[in-house]
């Protein structure tokens, strides 16, 4: 059962559920004293744990210590996953946090009941006749490329507000809130202040930012949600 981490030697090898448990309540923590410092309330923050790539016990350990917010990058593996986590737990929170494919929509609109990654207008019109066809509304976050970086995913600042309203008035798909992925190589700090600028300039209450590295300075910023996994469930290990 315990897989061997071969990862740096600094990584913690959270393969029990107790470390699991104790990570969580490591990020909680870490989270909470985030809030307080920028004058917030920790219950403003939601955890959403990224279990990607990771083994189902991990996944396990973190629901039996009372997590219930996920994110998970890809249709398939999340659906591989949680439908049967779901009869066990049936106030699982799902949070699609990477691309969406407009042939999976369809699957996607069925499993979670986030979308954090509208990133088009194409998508955004899928997942409104989806959601109609399938009688079920889910909460949608436009993902921005604050970075503006040319190879990413996500709408540039600039035109986040016609898209907005394309999203409104053309769809009719509610938007709750922002998402962004800071570049790698730039201070995040600069790019969480950028997103929940634009929140509040357009009246969303949602701001999902902040991955393990960087949570607190998000939360410090405004974040709604944080997408934390390495800190919780340890390295990833590589895929085949
Ligand atoms: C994988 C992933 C995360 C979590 O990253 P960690 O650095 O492991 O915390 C957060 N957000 C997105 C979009 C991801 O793909």
């Amino acid at each position: 059962m315990m897989t061997t981490d071969t990862a740096t030697p600094d990584a913690t090898p959270p393969d029990a559920p107790t470390d699991i448990a104790a990570n969580l309540a490591a990020v909680r923590h870490a989270i909470a004293e985030a809030a307080g410092k920028a004058g917030r309330d920790p219950a403003e923050v939601t955890l959403v744990a990224v279990g990607k790539v990771q083994p189902i016990e991990k996944l396990e350990a973190a629901l039996a210590a009372g997590q219930r917010v996920f994110g998970e990058n890809r249709v398939q593996e999340a659906k591989a996953k949680f439908p049967a986590q779901r009869e066990r737990y049936p106030d699982i929170e799902l949070h699609l946090i990477g691309p969406l494919q407009t042939n999976k929509v369809k699957e996607a609109v069925a499993l979670f009941d986030v979308i954090e990654t509208v990133d088009r207008p194409k998508l955004a019109k899928a997942l409104a006749e989806e959601m109609t066809k399938q009688g079920r509304r889910i909460s949608c976050y436009v993902e921005v490329n604050t970075g503006a970086e040319p190879q990413k995913a996500g709408i540039p600042p600039e035109e986040v507000e016609a898209f907005l309203e394309t999203c409104r008035t053309e769809y009719g798909l509610p938007i709750a809130g922002l998402m962004c992925i800071p570049p790698a190589d730039e201070e995040p700090a600069l790019h969480f202040a950028l997103l929940a600028d634009l929140a509040k300039r357009h009246g969303l209450p949602v701001i999902s930012m902040g991955m393990s590295g960087d949570y607190e300075t998000a939360v410090r910023f405004g974040a709604t949600h944080v997408r934390v996994g390495t800190a919780i469930f340890g390295v990833r290990q590589p895929k085949e």
